[in-house]
């Protein structure tokens, strides 16, 4: 077998200048030319004449250049035009500074050109992709075939890169080894990968370029999903955990002292717990509800029947603020029930901080409410029973580090209002279950979402008014991007002296990231009192915060918030009877933040809210992956593959239970594979490879 390890600099066209630029973009050897994969393909095998373009759509023509020039604008602009034409007509090829383009042409030149064609007075092309033929062999790369376009920087370009692809792809990709067994292959209609690896760079017919593709991409989740599933193993194996009794005193003088009677799914929700507890298996499971959805008293049913069986429970938050409401709520719903609840914050006297931590190492702290510095930290329990994690959408690792520091095996509840779909949840969580609740408590009066330009802010605050007077209270959030920008945080300050002038009359707060917790936390104790009308602040009001009298929610500068940011600040109001307001004043100018804004315009479901962000960041953003601590996919995508991930996740389960540690000489192969994508001591494959 050719050894694929090799330098890139031993392919024809590789100088040391250009194996520079290569190294910079993460190209060292051969086998990283070969996984470099196409952006995208053009079909120039079927390359238009320039009289059949079609203003509107992208086109690839191939056409004389007849006269080039360029001028200056009214604005000063410098624009560049090529006149290019065959038989049929000629159409202008026009770029925007860009003076030095003129260098580049000569008259009688034949070029290739891809790009929206536009009308005015006559057809042109708006910085199109283009490149000049030669007359040679060599054009034949780069023409009357499919053609690969690669993601390249400015300093590469495409038809010395393809050339160099060509040469790579016709003298190594018989080295590529299959890495698939051959049944596996089989099943799954795979084709091989070497060819596949060809294919995908220079493919001899679209049907051809689809199989290579899926089957790269099926590679891609074999791997995630075995990794995975090894993880799992690894994190699990004779992994007992408590068998818990569900009835009691405890539980049921709890039930009685419900506020409100629980919902329909949040019965169904507890239900689902319950026979986790029950069952010697850790509980491993994940809590999915929209904002508002109540979420809270479900994880506190699972606290208290952990309490009951005589061991602790652990509660952690993403906020300092968000753990002082949990701290403020649970207090108070399990006072009579004589359990002791403790909130381990960040702005403790190191003193008090010891004599806590003390406590919970003793056992004297049934529930012990926190961030995600508890376990960061490594605080020690008597015995841990249950560890809740609210509002985290990056789990992954905390719940890892959890579970390996402790020598029990905690039940686990994580929650999260980001709704995913079941099998991107499955896909992203692992074996995780799954727990929905699916609908809102009765009695809310329901949210107005509405809309107002910078220009028309006063519109806004005559709402906030309006609501103050009837007796309700407002949030007016102000984006901080960066907390070390002092700019921003200046912004909000300011923000918060000219509301003061505008509601001279009204008591006007101001809550930011950068007070301490104490005084945050005094700020949300006089909101939550009502001794502020109208509370300023920064996106730390953004998870979780209960307070139901607010009925409005003014978003400054909306575009510049995420669009699940702007779903959890609204799920910050219509938590009562009173119909609420969230207005978002921006003026957006991209088309992304455009999207954002008319998405929250559109609906408060929160499903099809995460669907379009989804759609706007695309899955790697949108689950951070990064922090999961998952590989990232090169052309795979979790949710137009979704089919492929299904099947590779079936076969990388199968693999797992019938060779645990990829022994079998038909599966020699994967291992190294494994190892390019996690680490060998995530996968406790120190045996093999
Ligand atoms: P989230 O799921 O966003 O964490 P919370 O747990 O904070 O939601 O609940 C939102 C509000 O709804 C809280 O004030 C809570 O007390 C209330 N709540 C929860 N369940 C019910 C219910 N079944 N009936 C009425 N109100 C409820
Ligand atoms: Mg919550």
């Amino acid at each position: 077998m050719k050894d694929l390890k090799v330098s890139a600099r031993f392919i024809k066209g590789v100088g040391p200048s250009r194996l520079g630029i290569l190294n910079k973009i993460g190209i060292e050897t051969v086998e990283d030319l070969l996984y470099c994969f196409p952006r995208r393909h053009e079909d120039r095998s079927r390359i238009k004449k320039v009289g059949e373009i079609r203003p509107g759509n992208f086109e690839t023509i191939k056409a004389k250049v007849l006269t080039f020039g360029d001028r200056m604008s009214k604005r000063g602009m410098n624009i560049f035009q090529v006149a290019v034409g065959d038989s049929t007509g000629v159409i202008h090829a026009t770029w925007f500074n860009q003076p030095y383009m003129k260098d580049k042409f000569k008259i009688g030149q034949e070029l290739i050109l891809y790009g929206r064609v536009e009308r005015y007075n006559y057809l042109q092309m708006n910085n199109p992709e283009y490149e000049i033929l030669t007359g040679t062999k060599e054009d034949f790369v780069h023409m009357g075939r499919i053609v690969p376009v690669y993601p390249l920087t400015a300093n590469l370009n495409q038809r010395w890169f393809r050339n160099i692809m060509k040469f790579t792809v016709d003298n190594y990709a018989d080295g590529v080894s299959e890495i698939l067994p051959y049944e596996m292959r089989k099943r799954n209609n795979l084709m091989e990968l070497g060819e596949a690896v060809r294919n995908i760079h220079f493919p001899v017919s679209e049907v051809v370029l689809k199989n290579a593709r899926d089957r790269i991409i099926f590679d891609e989740f074999l791997i995630l999903q075995t990794g995975m599933a090894l993880k799992r193993a690894s994190i699990k194996m004779d992994m007992t955990g408590y068998s818990h009794e569900i009835e009691g005193d405890l539980i049921n003088k709890f039930k009685i002292s419900l506020p409100f009677q629980l919902t329909r799914s949040q019965s169904k929700v507890i239900k689902e717990i319950e026979e986790d507890m029950k069952s010697p298996k850790p509980m491993n499971r994940l809590l999915q509800g929209d904002v508002g959805s109540g979420k809270t008293i479900v994880a506190l049913y699972a606290i208290i029947l952990t309490v009951q069986n005589g061991y602790q429970a652990a509660l952690m938050a993403p906020t300092e603020i968000l753990a002082e409401q949990h701290y403020r709520n649970i207090s108070a719903l399990v006072k009579e029930l004589g359990i002791r609840a403790m909130i381990l914050s960040g702005d403790l006297k190191e003193e008090e901080r010891r004599r806590r931590r003390h406590m919970i190492e003793i056992g004297e702290a049934d529930i012990v409410i926190g961030t995600h510095a508890l376990i960061q930290e490594g605080v020690s329990f008597k015995k841990l029973g249950l560890a809740v994690i609210d509002e985290q959408h990056k789990f992954g690792v905390l719940q890892r580090a959890l579970l390996k520091s402790k020598s029990a095996n905690p039940d686990i509840l994580v929650m999260t209002a980001t709704p995913i779909p079941r099998t991107l949840a499955l896909a992203v969580y692992g074996d995780m279950d799954v727990s929905v609740i699916d609908e809102l408590p009765p009695g809310r009066g329901g949210i107005k979402t509405l809309f107002f330009e910078e220009k028309n802010r006063e519109k806004a605050y005559a709402i906030a008014e309006e609501q103050v007077k009837i007796g309700r209270q407002v949030y007016v959030v102000y984006p901080i991007i960066d907390e070390s920008e002092k700019s921003d945080l200046r912004a909000a300050i300011k923000m918060h002296k000219d509301l003061s002038g505008r509601f001279p009359d009204l008591k006007v707060g101001l809550l930011h990231g950068r007070m301490k917790s104490k005084e945050k936390e005094a700020v949300m104790h006089d909101f939550k009192d009502h001794k502020i009308d109208i509370l300023v602040s920064t996106i730390v009001v953004e998870v979780g915060v209960d307070i139901s009298n607010a009925s409005t929610m003014i978003v400054e500068h909306a575009e510049r918030f995420g669009l699940s940011q702007l779903h959890q600040l609204r799920g910050r109001i219509g938590r009562d009877k009173h119909i609420s307001y969230c207005i978002l004043v921006s003026d957006p100018k991209t088309d992304d933040a455009k999207r954002r804004i008319s998405a929250m315009l559109k609906t408060q479901d929160g499903f099809k809210i995460a669907e379009e962000d989804l759609e706007i960041r695309g899955p790697g953003e949108f689950f951070g992956t990064r922090q999961h601590g998952l590989p990232e996919l090169k052309i795979a995508n979790i949710i137009r593959d979704r089919a492929i991930l299904e099947t590779a996740k079936e076969e990388a389960l199968d693999l797992i239970k019938r060779d645990r540690f990829l022994r079998l000489p038909e599966n020699r192969m994967i291992p190294e594979s494994l190892l390019s994508k996690f680490t060998r001591d995530d996968l406790e494959l120190a045996s093999v490879g």
